[in-house]
């Protein structure tokens, strides 16, 4: 099935399973509730504005507090190695893969592995579904969306491109969910 952008409902595999604004709004037990002992964290536009090396004092708290309640974090970026390897200095020494080629699920499978949990009881937390949500849903991990902090200024076309995309695909998957619904 297709609708006028051309978005193919192939992408079963792109819904989140949780949705929240910002990663500052998911609490600790929010992530117990979930079976979480480890976070995956996206970089651009989910705990840094996109493109920048500036740690916001909010997530770097937030960082600290899931830490504090034993639940491990690690960074899964698309970004440059270098990029991620001082963001997680800031973060306070924590753990990276990048450049972690999302959608592709190796990354994901490679941190589980890094920090000794399951796929199961590790979320992936990203602003975008056809990399950080399918990466995390075809990995069998605990897929989380947050709204992304700011509107892309680098790549400013191609982001606009890929926001319609997802707002296309969510419509459409919630009308297909509702027409289950009704023939159910
Ligand atoms: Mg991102």
């Amino acid at each position: 099935m297709t609708d006028k952008g051309g978005i193919k409902m192939k992408y079963t595999n792109a819904y989140p399973k949780y949705q929240f604004r910002r990663i500052t709004d998911i609490t600790v037990e929010d992530l117990q509730k979930m079976g979480a002992k480890a976070v995956a964290v996206d970089l651009d536009n989910t705990t840094v504005i996109d493109s920048s090396y500036k740690l916001p004092e909010e997530t770097r708290k937030w960082i600290d507090t899931v830490r504090s309640a034993g639940i491990q974090v690690i960074i899964i970026s698309n970004t440059i190695f270098t990029r991620a390897w001082y963001l997680g200095k800031k973060m306070g020494d924590i753990p990276f893969i990048a450049p972690a080629h999302k959608p592709h699920t190796k990354a994901i499978r490679k941190a589980a592995k890094m920090l000794g949990v399951e796929l199961e009881n590790l979320a992936m937390i990203g602003d975008q579904l056809f990399t950080d949500v399918i990466s995390a849903n075809k990995a069998g991990a605990i897929s989380i969306r947050v709204e992304p902090m700011k509107k892309e200024k680098l790549f400013a076309g191609h982001f606009k491109k890929v926001r319609a995309r997802e707002r296309e695909y969510m419509k459409q998957y919630h009308n297909e969910k509702n027409k289950e619904k009704c023939t159910a």
